[in-house]
C-alpha cells in the first residue's frame, strides 16, 4: 500500500486555541479534520532564529507523540521602525510569561503609527510514516494603526491594519471571512492546501 500523503486528518500541534480555530476554519472547507495535540504531549523550547526553525519542531512532537501527520505554525509580527522584532519572540515580547494584552500595550508603546508592519507565518507539516516534512510560509503586509480598534482576532490585531482590505480597519475589525482570506496563516495555509492537492 502506498503512502497517503494526503491525509484528511492532521494533528495540529498548538495550544493557542485562537490558532486551533484560525487553523481549523482555514482547513476544514478542504475536507481536512483538524484534531488538538493530546493534552500531555510536551512541545520542545522556542530557541529558533526563524519562524520555520521554531514550528518544525513543534510539528515533528505532535508527529511522534502520534505517530500521525501533523502540522504546526509559528508566526509573529515584524515591525519595520523595530529592524523586524519582536519577530519570533511576538509571544514573549513583553517578558517570557507575558500575556497578548502586555506584549500589545509594549508594541503600541514602542512602534510609531503608521510604521510598516509584516505578519509572517511558517506552517510545518510533518507525516512521519511518509517521512515528509514540508514547510510552508505564509505573508501578510500593513501598517500601525493610531490606537488599538476592534474585538475580533487575537494578538496584535487591534493595532494592524492590513494593507490589501485598501481601507484604515483593523484586522480585529474584520469578518474571520475577511482575516482568512488575507492573513499570513491563510496565506500559508492556501499554499499548504495547493501542494497537498496541486
Ligand atoms: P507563537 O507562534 O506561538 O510563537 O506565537 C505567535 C505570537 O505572534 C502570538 O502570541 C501573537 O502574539 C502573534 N500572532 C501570530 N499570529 C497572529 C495573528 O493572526 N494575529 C495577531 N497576533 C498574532
Amino acid at each position: 500500500m502506498t503512502q497517503d500523503s494526503r491525509a484528511s486528518t492532521l494533528i495540529l500541534g498548538t495550544r493557542n486555541p485562537h490558532k486551533v480555530r484560525e487553523m481549523a476554519r482555514l482547513l476544514e472547507p478542504a475536507g481536512i479534520v483538524v484534531l488538538s495535540i493530546p493534552a500531555e504531549v510536551e512541545f520542545p523550547p522556542e530557541v529558533g532564529s526563524t519562524f520555520s526553525e521554531n514550528a518544525l519542531p513543534k510539528a515533528q512532537a505532535a508527529a511522534a507523540a502520534t505517530g500521525q501527520p501533523s502540522i504546526a505554525d509559528d508566526s509573529g509580527i515584524e515591525s519595520a521602525a523595530l529592524g523586524g522584532a519582536p519577530g519570533v519572540r511576538s509571544a514573549r515580547y513583553a517578558g517570557p510569561r507575558a500575556t497578548d494584552q502586555e506584549n500589545l500595550e509594549l508594541f503600541i508603546r514602542e512602534v510609531p503609527v503608521g510604521d510598516g508592519l509584516r505578519y509572517v507565518c511558517a506552517l510545518a507539516y510533518v507525516d512521519p510514516k511518509a517521512g515528509i516534512e514540508r514547510i510552508f510560509c505564509g505573508y501578510c503586509e500593513g501598517r500601525m494603526a493610531p490606537g488599538p480598534r476592534g474585538s475580533g482576532g487575537f494578538g496584535y490585531d487591534p493595532v494592524f491594519i492590513p494593507q490589501a482590505t485598501g481601507d484604515t480597519r483593523t484586522m480585529a475589525e474584520l469578518s474571520d471571512e475577511e482575516k482568512d482570506s488575507l492573513s499570513h496563516r491563510g496565506d500559508a495555509a492556501r499554499n499548504f492546501l495547493s501542494w497537498r492537492s496541486p
